[in-house]
């Protein structure tokens, strides 16, 4: 059976104390109702990653960082290394957000250098793909989906992969209450697998998690996660809301 991950992407919002008020909300509702099914993982700023990383070492949820360096450590003035961030006792990484690639012109090469670098120091991926609106109406949805994936890939061997997870999230679905349709969803993510077979062999296809992100919310995810080939999902705004985000993971219960 895959491992399922409910993943919450908190952006640039959250000061330090705001973080932990989030987090300890959460974490009484998990107590009550516990994630048996999924893995939870939340990305906060990197300022809260080491006060919620403390606040949840007896907790089963797991934190990870929204980006990374490319280098090991150097004279990058304000950027931060794969290091660092296990410092702070994040376990996670997410690689290649769309806002990433479009307010930062985060490239593939880029993006396939901070995977490898990520996997290298013990740090677990969730790698973002997706298409833009644009592309899709000119139907290169599955083209640019095997790009992505065929870049993020590049030069990782498959016992590599077992630390590795991919988010499909169509741009025009980020932060827009737009949400794929469950069969929309469900086909590419049937189609990533094809491509994970064909690319690494092995059954990666059916043994890698994939999740979906792009307006996820309490009253859609149920239908998202009935979907066969979606593993859980990368939500962004629901799970600034401590109530909203519990319910997408209970979500996951009922139907996993
Ligand atoms: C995201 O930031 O990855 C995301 C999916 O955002 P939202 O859920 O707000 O669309």
């Amino acid at each position: 059976m895959r491992r399922k991950i409910i993943a919450g992407n908190w952006k640039m919002y959250k000061t330090n104390s705001e973080a932990l008020n989030l987090v300890k909300k959460l974490n009484i509702r998990l107590k009550k109702k516990p994630a048996k099914k999924s893995q939870v993982v939340i990305f906060p700023p990197f300022t809260a990653l080491s006060s919620i990383s403390q606040e949840l070492k007896k907790s089963k949820i797991q934190v990870g960082a929204q980006n990374l360096f490319w280098e090991t450590e150097g004279a990058y003035t304000g950027e931060i290394s794969a290091a660092m961030i296990k410092s702070t006792g994040a376990k996670w990484v997410l690689i290649g957000h769309s806002e990433r690639r479009q307010y930062f012109k985060e490239e593939e090469k880029v993006i396939n250098r901070k995977i490898k670098l990520a996997l290298q120091n013990k740090l677990k991926v969730i790698l973002c793909v997706g298409e833009t609106l644009e592309l899709r109406q000119q139907n290169l949805t599955k083209d640019i989906i095997l790009n992505q994936v065929e870049w993020g890939l590049k030069g990782l061997k498959p016992v590599h992969l077992q630390d590795l997870v991919i988010a499909y999230e169509p741009v025009w679905a980020i932060g827009t209450g737009k949400t794929a349709t469950p069969n929309q969803a469900q086909e590419i993510h049937n189609f990533l697998r094809e491509i994970l077979d064909a690319l690494v062999g092995g059954d990666m296809g059916q043994k890698m998690t994939l999740l979906y992100g792009g307006s996820v919310k309490p009253e859609n995810a149920a239908g998202l996660f009935s979907q066969p080939d979606i593993d859980g999902a990368l939500v962004g705004g629901a799970c600034l809301d401590p109530v909203s985000f519990s319910k997408i993971i209970e979500a996951g219960e009922k139907t996993f």
